[in-house]
């Protein structure tokens, strides 16, 4: 179908979506001109019913900085992302700024925009710089320090792209990376050499046909993870799109998803949205948290109506330098996760993009995280923790050593409190 000279994804799924109960398009980076015509055309949708609860502190934020805003307002995905903090006079109002953090913001004239969600912004501390989710998403000069090692593109993601927008590093799974644009971008984030930048990034219904063509012609593709930037900013009509493309392929098993809207936008998992995630099974998701801070009463009642779509949840955690790097935070977070059904999957060793050094932790602490967890709280409440190769080697999984030895009578192995236990091998494999 065209409009107005353009093509647009699907006919019969546009006209669901102009007729949805939200407005719903990321707003001043789009992917394609064809987003940018759909966004006009839904600015003019009702509002939706909330079924994301608002919490007392998002209560008091609003009442505080956005006074003639009305509660559905704030509980619209698509108010939330137009009215994202992401100019120095907006981030003002809401924190005072360090010295470090006043310089990181002015600096910026290219790379990682700032973009925070209203909702995310509430969670942020004002007066504390080392606030674990403060320092994740406010910019400091620090950024601008490239130490050795440090690459744009460390995983050499653009190298092993066969297509635009496809990463296929392992033999029967792609990643896919349907959109550049985040409703909040985390400064740490291994794309930010193309994650709100439209000219690294193109997207767009060109890019993504091109994408879907190449998993076509490739038979051994059985898993596709839809990434980004963040897939869930969408509009539905884009990503249903999307997603029936690829289930059409009969060799695609399984979609995934990878986003960290539930935490920082969890107002998009509307009735709408659950509805047409349920029609693509058997879909999973994996959602970005980083600190137990982000559990609220809003973002875990976007995973359990995720949970209860039958979609698997799994975290992905990057280890952060005085974010999250001590076993009581990850403890927390992951004992945290479990009661909203919130499989821990990753722990990653933060990947050495340019400026990451005030992040990047010793490969040690991981390992100090998985012995501090595992055996003192749930099997599944331990993660993996991974390094991701530099140079696209792909993610390789690190285990503290409990393997002590062997002797006469077996295998020697260290259990969680240190002690060691002999296990008797057969006589036949001694
Ligand atoms: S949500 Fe993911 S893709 Fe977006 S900025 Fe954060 S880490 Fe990067």
């Amino acid at each position: 179908m065209k409009i107005s000279g353009r093509l647009v994804p699907s006919p019969a799924r546009d006209s669901e979506a102009m007729t949805a109960e939200t407005p719903e398009e990321p707003p001043s980076i789009s992917p394609s001109p064809v987003q940018d015509l759909l966004f006009e055309e839904s600015a003019t949708r009702r509002l939706t019913p909330a079924r994301i609860p608002v919490s007392r502190r998002s209560r008091a934020f609003l009442h505080e900085f956005f006074p003639r805003t009305s509660e559905a307002e704030w509980s619209n995905w698509n108010w939330q992302v137009r009215n994202s903090i992401t100019s120095l006079e907006q981030v003002r109002r809401i924190v005072s700024l360090t010295h470090g953090e006043y310089k990181g913001i002015v600096r910026r004239s290219s790379g990682l925009p700032l973009r925070i969600t209203p909702y995310y912004a509430s969670l942020l501390s004002g007066l504390d710089p080392d606030q674990p989710i403060r320092r994740a998403v406010i910019p400091v000069e620090d950024e601008y320090l490239v130490s050795d090692g440090e690459e744009a593109d460390p995983l050499s993601e653009e190298q092993q792209s066969p297509v635009p927008g496809i990463v296929h590093r392992y033999p029967d799974r792609v990643l896919f990376l349907a959109t550049g644009f985040c409703s909040t971008y985390c400064r740490y984030c291994t794309r930010s050499r193309m994650v709100g930048n439209h000219e690294r990034f193109k997207g767009g219904f060109n890019q993504w046909q091109q994408a879907i063509s190449y998993i076509e012609k490739t038979p051994r593709i059985r898993d596709v993870l839809l990434s980004g930037g963040d897939p869930l900013t969408l509009p539905d009509g884009h990503l249903e799109y999307l997603l029936s493309s690829l289930r059409r392929i009969p060799h695609v098993e399984i979609i995934r998803i990878g986003t960290k809207v539930p935490v920082v936008l969890p107002q998009r998992i509307t009735s709408r949205l659950l509805n047409i995630l349920k029609k693509y099974h058997p879909l999973w998701m994996s959602v970005h948290f980083t600190h137990p801070d982000e559990l609220t009463p809003e973002t875990r009642a976007a995973c359990n109506l995720l949970a209860d779509a039958g979609i698997p949840l799994g975290s992905q955690t990057v280890l952060l330098k005085g974010i999250n790097d001590d076993v009581g935070t990850l403890r927390t977070l992951y004992q945290g996760l479990m009661t909203v059904r919130v499989r821990p999957y990753y722990l990653y060793q933060c990947d050495p993009i340019s400026g990451s050094s005030h992040f990047r932790t010793p490969v040690e602490k991981g390992l100090e995280m998985i012995e501090g967890l595992r055996g003192h709280t749930s099997g599944y409440a331990v993660p993996h923790y991974v390094v991701d190769a530099p140079g696209g080697g792909g993610k390789i999984p690190l285990l503290p050593d409990y393997f002590v030895g062997r002797d006469e009578g077996g295998v020697l192995l260290r259990n969680y409190e240190g002690k060691t236990y002999r296990y008797p091998q057969c006589p036949s494999t001694r």
